[in-house]
């Protein structure tokens, strides 16, 4: 009988330790998971700046229009995630303030969108940036086109502390702020490059890094989009096209979708 109760007192304290230590041993199952609760999306361009200009569209306007799509389709299907826009009209955010949005907001996730150009007008086909210098000399045009939006800026010099975005040397200012958050961008970004290729059958040019300023200082992971060439006639048509836009924003809908599942481990 005695027995019996020793083990009895033995097995109770056994099935205690648990409760006992748990509730002070830091334990890394116990941290609160991460949860994405917030979204940034900046619709490149806006206002007196019209961003690249095709036969008949200027990208500013795509820009905007599959942003919101992108942002209805987040709000319609993820309802406990927070969409901000750095602008959600033709007004004119400066290359500074769209990442001071998010930074101000805390947001999880940083998603600028663009579309592209080139003086070959039979380049087409989709690609999204992260922040980085690697290789960069191979997209420098892009993104001296892209960061030179600066130059329509009253005082950017002063803002931009002598900052030129057509000089080469100029981005070695750019040290690698973005280290911590490189992982998170890429796996975002092969989400959408994915996208588009197998499920809107987009020509997709990859995956690449590029010092582009709205990238430089978010404190979160960070891609910019390029939807595709409005200086190749098909592609502007596409993008032009209700259905286009759509296509274009549930595909980035999708990854935004399938990155929150991975990061958050479900
Ligand atoms: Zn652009």
């Amino acid at each position: 009988m005695e027995r019996f109760n020793n083990k009895k007192i033995i097995l109770s304290f056994l099935i205690a330790i648990p409760f006992f230590f748990g509730g002070f041993i830091p334990n890394e199952t116990m941290m609160p998971a991460f949860r994405m609760k917030k979204i940034v999306l900046d619709a490149g361009h806006g206002g007196s700046d019209p961003g690249n200009i095709g036969s008949k569209v200027r990208e500013k306007d795509i820009n905007l229009a599959v942003t919101l799509l992108v942002g209805k389709y987040l709000k319609e299907n993820m309802p406990d995630v927070e969409v901000i826009y750095t602008r959600d009209d033709d007004s004119f955010p400066t290359l500074k303030q769209r990442p001071n949005i998010a930074n101000i907001n805390k947001a999880d996730l940083f998603v600028s969108i663009h579309s592209n150009s080139a003086p070959n007008k039979s380049a087409f086909g989709t690609e999204t940036f992260v922040m980085g210098t690697k290789h960069f000399e191979a997209n420098f045009d892009i993104v001296k086109r892209e960061n030179s939006v600066i130059l329509l800026e009253e005082n950017y010099a002063e803002e931009y502390e002598g900052f030129d975005p057509t000089s080469p040397e100029s981005y070695m200012l750019f040290n690698l702020t973005q280290k911590a958050y490189i992982g998170n961008s890429i796996t975002l970004a092969d989400h959408i490059e994915t996208q588009f290729r197998d499920r809107v059958g987009r020509k997709s040019r990859g995956v690449k890094q590029g010092p582009f300023y709205v990238l430089w200082t978010p404190s979160m992971p960070s891609v910019l989009v390029e939807l595709g060439f409005l200086s190749n006639t098909e592609e502007e048509k596409f993008l032009m096209s209700q259905a286009g836009k759509e296509y274009m924003a549930s595909a980035i809908y999708r990854s935004i979708k399938a990155y929150k599942e991975q990061i958050e481990g479900n």
